[in-house]
């Protein structure tokens, strides 16, 4: 604790009555420190008004103008528009979800001040969505004097303004009194490692002035951001050290290796292993033939064939009459894997369940059963394996795939799972490389295998960039892969913070597409849909029954339609790079085939997405292309998002502060030298009451 007051309830601060504070719970705040500590995502510059003839696409600014037009409309989706002009240029604002109310508001003569994302159809700016005010002329609020700093605030109910005077109240308790935190205020600056005070970084990261350079505080590399990341990182390498010997204290069934077995299972494969496949397998079978609990992860770029690496090992797990966890992060995954599952080993006895949460309770009953007893031996499920009903008599092995996807907290709670005293093994696969030096010093005792090669014959996919003006070539290409008996992906996003709007997307699209196409079967899937209807889509499209499946992102992780050899995805320029090549991996996964991506755009390009479009014109390397999204996401870029690597870190980012390490190290050694009782008052700060979870990190 900072002083022992940062320890007081936050329902004593001003402002927070028994609403806002269960919203506060929901985010983990319970105490003036919690609030403290909820650090900003990003910060938004509303300090100033840009002109609108000096907008650029695809950055975000605060604008203002005079509404001239305003308007529903109803070609397609129903939308709404406002035309506003600042005398230097007009802007369109829109939005896509509005009440009635909201759109009436927006009165001819008002003027608006909105800030958000510019993008540019052919004539106009637009800004889809933007924070706005309305207000008359002579009414003019103040610019704000601060850069705006936003939290993310999950599905607890309050808004950004509530929360940041919530902290701005908070801010006013922090008096840093207790003699441990100077301790480190000086240990940091004798050092010559960081020049602010814990108290100073605070009030700078909640409350930046305009002085303070905008570019450097929005990508976290302000020396007061900088405090708190050498803290936190020094931190969680503390927590890794501990956890490290709490794993050696734990003990793991011993699954045998019984090679003749595997042999058998692996030759009546479709397919012969790669060699990276079988070193890969062979290094799981090692760790998981000893007592000490395996943490093995595996990288391997898309369709690098991770998911019968998993199949070996479970089988294995299996024959030793141990059960296992595979944990997939969507449904469509896990039915696939089932559906894979159940071919790979039909020639076995082996009791393969899958467990998702759409199932019926009846039946699910029915698989809680036989997981308690120990009959079933294989389970392939989603999150619905979390559920406090789920016992697994005698869980050996937990496979995580994608393993990005999940928190920390959640994995803690499957090894939880096993009624045996004992911890099982854990086997994380992903497609998004962790740089080694940070996962050997963030994650506890992880070892790592690559699978740095591609099944036999597999083609780069093609990459062609097109503008959204071009639909009709798009069109000729579709179908002359239909004609030839390939199948297409066509994926709809329209703005990242909508899940609504990608369904309309969907629909419009699918609807789009039947108008210009003829003799041509369109399924369609996304989040909105039953599990029924759903599945029929999904199962249709793999038995090519339809020519196109018309999607949203449900389909972006691990998909697997070999016979799909086209993937069209709209709206590009709003993707991530890492999710731009996960998606292009839904093709090329066949021996000998052409396969193409067309990555569609709207309007102008800005800088960065103009960047990323071209990497992935110019290669098809996982690796080289999280390097480049590094590169790119350091830039400062605005809508960036924080990759975490799954484990959950407040402000650092693992591959964004990598250079921040060492001193992180030194620090650390530094705290555990000069009294226990420093790490102890960092652990709580940082990882509080996660501190078992490391041990599933
Ligand atoms: P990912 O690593 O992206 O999870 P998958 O496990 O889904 O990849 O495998 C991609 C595709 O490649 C699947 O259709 C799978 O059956 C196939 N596959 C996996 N290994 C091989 C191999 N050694 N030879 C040929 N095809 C393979
Ligand atoms: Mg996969």
């Amino acid at each position: 604790m900072i002083s022992n007051s940062l320890n007081i309830s936050i329902d004593k601060i001003k402002g927070v009555g028994p609403k806002v504070n269960a919203e506060l719970q929901k985010l983990g705040i319970n105490s003036i420190q919690d609030a403290l500590f909820l650090l900003p995502k990003r910060y938004e510059n509303r300090t100033k008004i840009t002109q609108i003839k000096d907008l650029k696409v695809g950055e975000a600014f605060q604008f203002e103008g005079e509404i001239v037009e305003s308007k529903i409309y109803y070609p397609g989706r129903r939308s709404f528009y406002a035309k506003v002009s600042d005398g230097t240029g007009y802007l369109q604002i829109r939005l896509f979800y509005f009440s009635h109310a909201q759109a009436s508001a927006f009165k001819k003569g008002l003027i608006v001040r909105g800030y958000g994302v510019i993008r540019s159809s052919t004539s106009i700016f637009q800004c889809f969505h933007p924070s706005y005010k309305i207000f008359e002329s002579s009414k003019r609020p103040l610019l704000d004097n601060t850069l705006t700093p936003i939290y993310s605030l999950g599905s607890s109910q309050l808004t950004q303004y509530r929360t940041r005077s919530i902290i701005k109240e908070c801010l006013k308790e922090l008096d840093v009194i207790d003699l441990n935190e100077k301790a480190i205020d000086k240990l940091l600056k004798e050092k010559r490692m960081n020049s602010f005070s814990i108290k100073e970084a605070l009030e700078k990261i909640h409350n930046p002035e305009i002085k303070d350079d905008v570019l450097k505080i929005n990508s976290f590399k302000h020396e007061a951001q900088e405090r708190l990341i050498i803290e936190e990182l020094a931190t969680n390498l503390i927590g890794v050290k501990i956890a490290s010997k709490k794993i050696d204290k734990l003990k793991a069934k011993k699954i045998k290796n019984l090679s003749a077995d595997l042999t058998s299972f692996l030759n009546d494969l479709p397919f012969q292993l790669t060699e990276a496949q079988q070193r890969t397998i062979r290094e799981i079978l090692d760790d998981i033939s000893k007592e000490k609990p395996m943490r093995r992860l595996v990288q391997g770029d898309v369709g690098s064939g991770k998911t019968i690496v998993a199949a070996a090992s479970m089988f294995s797990a299996a024959k030793s009459g141990y059960q296992s966890v595979l944990l997939c992060p969507t449904e469509v995954l896990a039915e696939q894997h089932y559906k894979n599952f159940l071919e790979w080993f039909k020639k076995t006895d082996i009791p393969i369940k899958l467990l998702t949460g759409k199932m019926t309770s009846s039946i699910k009953k029915n698989i809680y059963k036989d997981l308690e007893n120990g009959r079933t031996k294989i389970l392939i499920g989603t999150h619905a394996v979390f559920q406090e009903k789920v016992k697994i008599k005698d869980l050996s092995l937990v496979v995580v795939d994608e393993q990005q996807r999940f928190g920390v907290k959640q994995r803690y709670d499957l090894v939880q799972k096993s009624s045996i005293e004992l911890m099982p093994h854990q086997l994380f696969m992903t497609a998004t490389p962790i740089p080694r030096t940070l996962a050997m010093t963030l994650f506890a005792d992880l070892n790592t295998s690559k699978i740095d090669e591609m099944p036999p014959g597999r083609k780069p996919v093609k990459t062609l960039v097109y503008k959204s003006n071009k639909k009709e070539d798009l069109v000729q290409r579709l179908e002359a892969v239909c004609k030839k008996g390939n199948q297409v992906f066509w994926l709809c996003t329209m703005i990242e913070e909508s899940e609504n709007l990608d369904v309309q997307a969907a629909e419009d699209a699918k609807t789009w597409i039947e108008k210009n196409t003829k003799n041509l079967n369109i399924g369609l899937v996304h989040s909105k849909l039953s599990k029924e209807s759903r599945d029929k889509a999904i199962k249709e499209f793999r038995s090519g029954k339809t020519n196109v499946l018309v999607c949203t992102t449900v389909i972006e992780v691990g998909m697997d339609v070999p016979n799909a050899s086209l993937m069209i995805i709209e709206n590009a320029e709003r993707l991530g790079l890492s999710q731009l090549h996960q998606l292009r991996g839904r093709v090329g996964r066949k021996a000998g085939q052409d396969a193409y991506c067309v990555l569609v755009y709207q309007g102008e390009l800005g800088e960065i997405a103009k960047a990323r479009l071209e990497a992935m014109k110019s290669t098809s390397d996982g690796f080289k292309i999280s390097e480049i999204d590094l590169q790119l996401r350091g830039s400062g870029e605005i809508l960036g998002t924080r990759q975490s690597g799954g484990i959950e870190l407040k402000i650092s980012d693992l591959s964004r502060d990598a250079h921040l390490i060492k001193k992180a190290e030194k620090l650390a050694n530094h705290l555990q030298e000069s009294s226990q009782n420093l790490s102890e008052i960092l652990l709580n700060r940082w990882i509080g009451d996660k501190q078992n979870l490391i041990i599933a990190q």
